[in-house]
């Protein structure tokens, strides 16, 4: 689960990170109210969507195909206004978010469709000494957490690897004892922080660190993390994931997570409870098991096709479940044949069976449907299959199904 940034940036102040005060918007006239309520002379009115690089994305309703192409290529100053705008008054905060409210930002990270904007960020403005980059990831290799900086804040990270991968600080964490005060002091020095911004980094990277664990993250990054004049050190973006596994546990984030970014039948897939990723191929799959959906994938791949998504239906999937995903799947207008390659270990075959003939006979079948079935009751799976009269092509092997899946889509 992606957050915005407005919601991220509670978590973490939640956790004891200094971040702007700020108000969330929805239309311009809460953004002025919002601009008035937080006071002063100086805001940026930030675009909240799911993807970075807003600053130098460019809005779709003002700027050429031309600037926009730019945009997503990364291209340095293009010319025009961002998702994240500087405001020294109320009227260029009430500019600022008619241009962002309804229209649709494209940034490198969106492509050239680009998505639209719904809510902005009213922030106090800050004034910027410094800029830092801070993230909290975990690093598989190390089975460790690790918290990550660097001095070239404002940089996307992945160019500074390229470029200046010494400047890229790395601790990892112990879980048993997780992030020493001695780590903290410790890149802190070496980001040459000193006197009240030592210590305040110290005690930021303390609040990143626990807002992780606090809220089950995948991924935690501040790009930039800002020291002010005062050696303030704030937390100044936030880009948040929250691992969906835990969505049991994190009841307040479901609740205020917003899908609208995300792909409508993946949305749909997530109330079933169907590990669903849609992709761009002409073969769905309905598999069991998340390794065999991959090896799916790949003998496809293999005999010429292209997977139109991956999915993963559980060990334990009932009919509603496989219903389900047959509506999923044929929604996809893309979509020339199924592949159905189920296992049945847990879950029996005769009841798989059972489950894909009433999800054919409710859903309704326009494509060729192509079921390997292995493991328990095999036989009286297949024999299940036969006696529905339904058009359905069997096969014995992963191969045998994979070609003539493929084989179904070049008749179409
Ligand atoms: P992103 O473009 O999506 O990564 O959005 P950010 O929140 O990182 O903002 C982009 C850039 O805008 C930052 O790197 C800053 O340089 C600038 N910026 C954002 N907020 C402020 C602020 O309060 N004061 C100043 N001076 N610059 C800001
Ligand atoms: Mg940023």
């Amino acid at each position: 689960m992606k957050l915005h940034e407005y919601q991220a940036k509670d978590l973490l102040r939640a956790n004891g990170v200094k971040v702007p005060p700020g108000i969330a918007a929805t239309t311009v006239s809460e953004a002025v109210t919002a601009a008035n309520t937080l006071g002063g002379d100086f805001w940026v009115v930030k675009a909240q969507v799911h993807a970075g690089g807003r600053g130098k994305g460019r809005f779709k309703e003002v700027e050429s195909i031309d600037t926009l192409e730019r945009v997503v290529r990364g291209e340095a100053d293009v010319p025009g206004k961002g998702g994240v705008q500087l405001c020294r008054s109320v009227a260029d905060v009430e500019a600022a978010a008619t241009t962002m409210l309804g229209n649709t930002l494209v940034t490198k990270q969106t492509g050239i469709d680009g998505v639209t904007v719904k809510t902005v960020l009213v922030t106090t403005g800050a004034d910027i000494e410094r800029e830092i980059y801070a993230a909290v990831l975990l690093d598989r290799q190390e089975s460790q957490l690790v918290l990550m900086v660097s001095a070239e804040g404002g940089t996307e990270i992945e160019e500074v690897a390229e470029e200046n991968p010494e400047a890229i600080l790395k601790v990892h964490i112990d879980p048993a004892t997780g992030l020493g005060d001695w780590q903290c002091r410790q890149l802190a020095f070496k980001l040459g922080l000193e006197g009240a911004a030592f210590k305040d980094a110290c005690r930021l990277f303390k609040g990143l660190y626990k807002t992780y664990l606090a809220a089950d993250c995948s991924m935690l990054e501040i790009n930039p993390v800002i020291v002010t004049s005062e050696g303030e050190v704030i937390a100044l973006d936030a880009k948040v994931d929250v691992d969906d596994n835990a969505g049991f546990r994190q009841k307040e984030i479901v609740a205020i997570h917003d899908s609208g970014e995300m792909d409508p039948s993946e949305v749909e897939a997530a109330t079933f409870d169907l590990n669903f990723i849609k992709l761009d191929g002409n073969i769905g799959c309905m598999v069991n098991g998340a390794g065999l959906a991959m090896a799916t994938m790949d003998i496809i791949k293999l005999y010429g096709g292209e997977p139109a998504n991956f999915l993963d239906v559980g060990g334990g999937a009932k009919v509603d479940q496989v219903k389900a995903a047959f509506k999923i799947i044929t929604a996809d207008t893309n979509v020339q044949a199924i592949m159905v390659n189920i296992f049945g270990g847990i879950m029996k075959c005769d009841v798989i069976a059972e489950g894909v003939i009433a999800a054919v006979k409710d859903v309704g079948l326009n494509l060729p449907l192509v079921v390997r079935l292995a493991g328990t009751n095999v036989e009286l799976g297949k024999q299940l299959l036969e006696d529905s009269g339904l058009p359905i092509l069997t096969a014995d092997s992963m191969a045998e199904a994979a070609q003539k899946a493929v084989e179904a889509t070049k008749g179409a």
